[in-house]
């Protein structure tokens, strides 16, 4: 049966421009109230906020809750590593860090062309084997955000995975790039269990067009637009856990509320979605999910998923004046240490670590267009 999991990706903040400033008050709420429902999996990983997501869960968590009352699972950084002596300070650091003594699943964080250079130059299967031997790890997985003839490779290699985390929604079901449905079937082939990541891709789900709100609202008036983003992939054959990632008590109340209520969709409603993705598509400026994994690669500090959280929201409101979205650009453009779109040198670093592969740099120059205008206060 599937189960909600709670992602610790996008923790609330005490001040919004800082990713290390975790309000762990209201984490600790929203941890209890999880667990109160009936759930206990959770889902960090070594590089959520700046390096201090794993030890907001152990101060929400471990330290709070008995170590058999939940699961956690957290990922090994492909990203920083080169060669195998990082692999054992690594680890260590990340138990210390979560303040357990084995994790009971642990992922290859987003094995794809970004993180190349490790899954090719280092063996971190056997790696993360043999300390599944040494009782350090239950489970063993990874995530990925590549296609699924990528997918199919990497399960026909390595049968010793006991599952994936994937990025699946009924937005990305049938995207060609991100091929939702077929890396299921992949993983289905394989009989590898799913954990779903993105079930309401990074927010977009949450808040749809007026136009496709309509539909859902026409079709059903009690059903909040959510509730079909939940419904769709809590109904999947092959999963095992959908991570939500809230950021808020109300946020999560409502993930709860939606997955426990999540009856499954008939053939209308599934029709239904095919419309409202055709909307939402032709709606979204740029698909950034808000993972933030371009931010540490920019040599400029763009906090570029904030900037294009805002340039997302203010084009579907398709005003070509003052948004609170030009606003909130103007306001994070006074902080100290910030870049704005228009620091952009266009070094491309970014470029590659990008999951949805947004062509960043040219993105930022219709956000200079867009808010560093004189509407906001900018001057040329
Ligand atoms: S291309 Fe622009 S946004 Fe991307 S890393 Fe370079 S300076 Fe930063
Ligand atoms: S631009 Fe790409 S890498 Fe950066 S936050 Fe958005 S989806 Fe993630």
């Amino acid at each position: 049966m599937t189960k909600l999991g709670m992602g610790l990706m996008r923790l609330p903040l005490v001040d919004e421009n800082d990713q290390t400033s975790i309000d762990i008050d209201q984490v600790k709420e929203m941890v209890d109230k999880y667990m109160e429902s009936g759930f206990n999996v959770f889902d960090t990983a070594f590089v959520y906020h700046e390096g201090v997501g794993e030890a907001a869960f152990r101060k929400a968590v471990v330290e709070r809750y008995p170590r058999d009352s939940y699961k956690i699972s957290t990922k090994l950084p492909l990203f920083v590593i080169t060669e195998e002596s990082q692999l054992e300070p690594l680890f260590a650091q990340q138990l210390e860090n979560c303040g357990v003594d084995y994790f009971d699943y642990y992922l290859l964080h987003n094995v794809s062309g970004l993180t190349e250079t490790a899954w090719k130059n280092v063996d971190l299967y056997s790696f993360i084997q043999k300390k599944k031997e040494d009782g350090f790890i239950k489970h063993i997985g990874l995530s990925t955000h590549g296609n699924a003839e990528f997918l199919e490779e990497l399960l026909f290699e390595h049968p010793e995975l006991e599952f994936v985390l994937l990025q699946i929604n009924y937005l990305d079901w049938e995207d060609e790039g991100i091929e939702s449905r077929k890396c299921l079937e992949v993983a289905r082939k394989y009989n590898v269990p799913v954990m779903i990541m993105e079930p309401y891709k990074g927010g977009f789900l949450a808040d749809v067009p007026e136009e496709a709100e309509k539909l859902m609202k026409d079709y059903n008036p009690d059903r909040s637009v959510v509730s079909w983003a939940m419904r769709f992939v809590a109904n999947l054959d092959g999963v095992c856990v959908v991570y939500t990632g809230a950021s808020n008590l109300e946020q999560l109340e409502s993930n709860i509320q939606e997955f426990k209520n999540a009856d499954p969709l008939n053939d209308d409603e599934l029709k239904l979605l095919q419309d409202v993705s055709e909307i939402i598509n032709s709606n979204i400026t740029v698909d950034c999910t808000k993972c933030r994994y371009c931010v540490d690669s920019c040599p400029e500090d763009i906090d570029i998923a904030k900037i294009f959280d805002l340039y997302n929201k203010h084009k579907i409101l398709e005003k070509d004046d003052w948004t609170q979205f030009g606003n909130a650009y103007l306001n994070y453009s006074r902080l100290d240490g910030v870049g704005i779109a228009s620091d952009c040198s266009e070094c491309e670093s970014c470029i590659d670590e990008c999951p949805q592969q947004i062509n960043i740099p040219e993105i930022l120059k219709d956000v200079v267009e867009t808010f560093e205008t004189e509407i906001y206060g900018f001057t040329n």
